[in-house]
């Protein structure tokens, strides 16, 4: 118990909490069903009011002026991608013309790697983590194969030494002669660890070695300095922490000590933007982030981020990762002080600087305890076999949220609740 306060543990605590809170105010414009809290903004993070409304903009726009909704209208489609780009340089410390809005995480991750990947003599592997996201994995082996290297001897995973967490000293051991590129989450999705990505980017460099990060997990909720600390590339989505609903485009980052690269996998949308229309079959790309578009932007998934932009660049990502760290280091102290007799194990890192926004538990009956929770309009997000995690969202959680699901949580633990379930996962889990 801390410091024997019995009040730390009471519902007052968390309402006075709400009432000091800076951002409270802005809970309202997010959807959040009445009687529900949403704790799965790591996953898909909620509409607001003014995320729908620059879609349903963009909506009339087309209504409006059909072919000429590229060029007019309050937000000309044509210069959409690189419009946000500019919104969103400050939530990864890039320069304007370091970003472009497009493409998805995957795609992203390809057009990328198939610029930056550049094996030569020696120097032909591709070095990555065996804790990354699956999707990640599966493009940098099809880069391999596309390259006509043999993935199993060709992609080097850094072992984890607890399952849960990544040291970066053993990243760096496994920084040798013969790798070329290096591709990092920069918040494990799991565990939400941070990794040092100034540390790895200099140690990188130091070896000749290109590196890039995938910000998914980062991205609007924790900072970053991309530019300063030299990172090659990045990218990531932008439905998670930036809630720009499902399928929403993501985005990358170029450093531009690289601009003038060869994109990968050109299309016109590649082009330098006057050029696109003179309809040659020599591409003219782009010399910034812009050449690493493909095709048409997909506008309408594009629409909701000018809204839900539009709260990062009010409040600054300063404001929303103090909250965050004091919403998370709330959980865990009420989730260790009531929850000790139940096998959870909390595998998040326990230092702030190196927690991501979200709190990662293991329990071996975990699905069954999340379908208990969904059961009970808590929103919780479960990761196979044992793993549920939970974020409290800066923008749209209250600290009552937090101890309310806490309270639920061991209601359902004592009365052994999630029993009434099948402990397996559902298809989209
Ligand atoms: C969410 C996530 C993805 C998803 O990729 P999409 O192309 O958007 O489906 C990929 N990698 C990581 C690390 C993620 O967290």
């Amino acid at each position: 118990m801390k410091e024997n306060d019995n009040a730390f543990y009471a519902c007052e605590y968390a309402e006075r909490r709400d009432e000091e809170d800076p951002l409270k105010n802005y809970q309202k414009d997010f959807y959040m069903k009445q009687g529900t809290i949403y704790l799965d903004g790591n996953s898909l993070g909620l509409l607001s009011v003014r995320a729908e409304r620059s879609l349903l903009e963009l909506l009339d726009s087309w209504k409006q002026f059909g072919i000429d909704g590229w060029t007019q209208g309050h937000y000309p489609w044509f210069y959409l991608s690189e419009d946000l780009g500019k919104k969103m340089a400050p939530l990864v410390g890039g320069k304007e013309k370091e970003l472009i809005v497009t493409g998805s995480t995957t795609t992203n991750l390809h057009q990328l790697v198939s610029a930056f990947y550049e094996p030569q003599g020696q120097r032909t592997k591709i070095l990555a983590d065996e804790l990354n996201f699956p999707s990640d994995i599966y493009a940098l082996k099809s880069q391999l194969k596309l390259k006509g290297y043999e993935p199993d001897n060709h992609l080097i995973q850094v072992k984890s030494r607890d399952g849960q967490t990544l040291q970066e000293k053993d990243i760096i051991a496994a920084m040798t002669e013969d790798v070329a590129l290096i591709l990092l989450p920069a918040v494990l999705y799991r565990s939400g660890q941070i990794l040092d990505m100034k540390l790895l980017t200099e140690e990188a460099h130091k070896r000749g070695i290109v590196i890039g990060f995938d910000l998914c997990h980062s991205i609007g909720s924790i900072p970053h300095e991309l530019h300063d600390w030299g990172v090659d590339f990045a990218f990531w989505c932008t439905y998670k922490h930036l809630n720009g609903g499902p399928g929403s485009v993501g985005a990358l980052f170029v450093h531009e000590k690289h601009f003038g690269k060869e994109p990968g996998l050109a299309g016109w949308f590649s082009s330098k933007k006057e050029k696109q229309f003179d309809m040659k079959h020599e591409l003219e790309h782009a010399e910034d982030a812009g050449a690493f578009q493909i095709g048409t932007p997909h506008v309408l998934s594009i629409a909701p981020l000018i809204g839900a932009l539009s709260y990062f660049e009010e409040i600054g990502i300063e404001k929303i990762r103090e909250k965050s760290l004091q919403l998370t280091n709330y959980m865990k102290e009420l989730l260790e002080a009531e929850l000790s007799d139940f096998d959870f194990v909390i595998q998040s890192p326990k230092e702030d600087a190196v927690r991501g926004g979200h709190l990662y538990l293991e329990h071996p009956e975990a699905a069954r305890i999340c379908k208990a929770l969904k059961a009970e309009n808590i929103i919780p997000d479960f990761r196979a076999p044992q793993g549920i995690r939970l974020a409290p969202v800066a923008l749209y959680n209250s600290f009552k949220d937090v101890w309310r699901s806490v309270q639920i949580l061991k209601d359902i633990m004592v009365e052994e609740r999630y029993k009434k379930y099948k402990n397996e996962r559902d298809v989209v889990a």
